[in-house]
């Protein structure tokens, strides 16, 4: 019966794990349809700020209260998991709480998993509180309307119930110890240690051990499943941050946020505009004939693929768009729906992809179909987003680059920016005065 177990475990396992690699390979690919970008410098300083941001989480705790529960839950919950290590040897080989033969750091081992694990569950709850019932501005935006709000609720329930089953494992296993159940028992006497689970003990009084045994199975298989469960959704939900934070602080701008990059197709005509010796009639080299690159960005294929990893990074908190002026002033701009206006496009992207080998033209486009010339221009590049964002992510990059493509393809500026534009080519300056005026209002009358 055992060796059925040990099999069913086996396939499991490589289900759970194909499954979650051809996800990644997908994510892979959709982040590769965006434009290469040299973001291989400075590794020291980029190690740092991932260290610093990723890991520690400095920019969470800006926001004490959620960030110090949001520091226990994903502490707790990643180094609870390392009891799935355990679980996963004693799944392939038959055996029953492996790691115990560490003795007493085995039980400090147990007893830590078992307090986090009561921290994660009291934080997990509070989230959900200020969630569904404290109605806080930034989780109240059209966009978090639908699959968004249900997908963070989810990943809140099934953290929930990933650590009541955590601590009814533990429960039954010790009750099932302490009856001196063969398989469970251990010559060494009580294997772990219970701070939290003990406390269950009243529940399973009197119970028998076969009805222990079925309950601490069920609980154990079903942890099991539910992290392999878990490992899977993250591909279909926002909780891909848990993964990505780490690349994508790793990949963000080093220079300062005010710096906009030069497009170099730009920056190439006006330099040779400006040299003296330049034969402006000269036919193009061979090399130069291609098609030349589109001006700015209307859809992710135009977009550099740290804009596009960031996309999949965004955890939808909402911390750039409550920093955002334009919104606070009741425009229709939230860089948080710009990120995730970004992911949904490169998601259809994919799919396309997914079902047809190839992409085929479905009519649509980042611009228009999904963000708005409104909210692009809505903007005041003020840079809060990007400042406010925890995990690295730079929404007015897009933006940028969006609008380039209005005034640069489509000639489509608002007409106050087409004015002022129009007087810094020809005043040099945005008012609509003679460069020899300027000075005008110095004089005497
Ligand atoms: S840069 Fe633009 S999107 Fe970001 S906070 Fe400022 S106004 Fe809002
Ligand atoms: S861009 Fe950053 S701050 Fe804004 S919602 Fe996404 S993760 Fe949060």
């Amino acid at each position: 019966m055992q060796i059925i177990f040990q099999v069913l475990f086996l396939i499991a396992l490589i289900a759970g794990i194909s499954f979650f690699a051809r996800n990644i390979r997908r994510l892979l690919r959709n982040i590769k349809l965006g434009k290469a970008i040299d973001r291989t410098d400075n590794k020291g300083e980029r190690f740092k700020k991932m260290a610093r941001i990723a890991f520690g989480q400095s920019k969470m705790v800006k926001k004490p209260v959620s960030g110090f529960l949001h520091v226990i839950v994903y502490l707790g919950f990643i180094i609870i998991n390392i009891e799935v290590l355990e679980i996963i040897i004693d799944g392939l080989f038959g055996t029953h709480r492996i790691l115990s033969f560490m003795g007493g750091f085995y039980n400090v081992l147990i007893a830590s998993f078992e307090i986090l694990a009561l921290l994660v569950l009291i934080g997990v709850i509070i989230f959900w509180v200020r969630r569904n019932i404290l109605n806080i501005y930034r989780f109240l935006s059209r966009e978090l309307k639908g699959w968004p709000k249900n997908d963070a609720n989810y990943i809140l329930y099934f953290e929930m119930v990933l650590m009541l089953l955590f601590l009814v494992m533990n429960a039954t296993d010790y009750q099932l110890q302490l009856n001196g159940a063969s398989y469970y028992a251990s010559e060494a006497g009580i294997t772990g240690s219970f701070p939290i689970s003990q406390f269950l003990l009243p529940i399973f009084d009197g119970m028998s051990n076969s009805s222990l045994i079925l309950i601490e199975r069920a609980a154990w298989w079903l942890h099991i499943l539910g992290i392999l469960f878990f490992l899977n959704y993250l591909y279909y939900s926002k909780h891909l941050h848990i993964l990505l934070a780490f690349p994508n602080v790793y990949f963000s701008k080093l220079k300062p946020q005010g710096e906009l990059n030069n497009l170099q197709s730009v920056t190439d005509e006006v330099k040779l505009m400006m040299d003296p010796n330049a034969d402006p009639f000269a036919a193009p080299a061979e090399e130069d004939q291609a098609e030349p690159d589109k001006f700015g960005a209307s859809d992710v294929f135009d977009l550099n693929q740290v804009q596009l990893l960031n996309s999949y990074t965004c955890t939808e908190c909402g911390r750039c768009t409550a920093e955002c002026p334009a919104n606070q002033t009741g425009k229709k701009l939230s860089p948080r729906k710009i990120m995730m206006d970004t992911r949904d496009r490169l998601e259809e992207v994919g799919e396309i992809i997914n079902t047809k080998g190839k992409y085929e033209d479905n009519g649509k486009q980042l611009l228009d179909d999904f963000i708005l010339r409104e909210e692009l221009w809505a903007c005041t590049s003020c840079n809060a987003c990007v400042e406010a964002c925890p995990v690295g992510i730079d929404p007015l990059s897009i933006i940028i680059d969006m609008r380039r493509y209005l005034v640069m393809e489509e000639s489509a500026a608002p007409n106050e920016l087409a004015i002022a534009m129009t007087n810094i080519e020809n005043n040099g300056a945005p008012w609509p005065y003679n460069q020899q005026d300027r000075l005008n209002w110095a004089k005497e009358n």
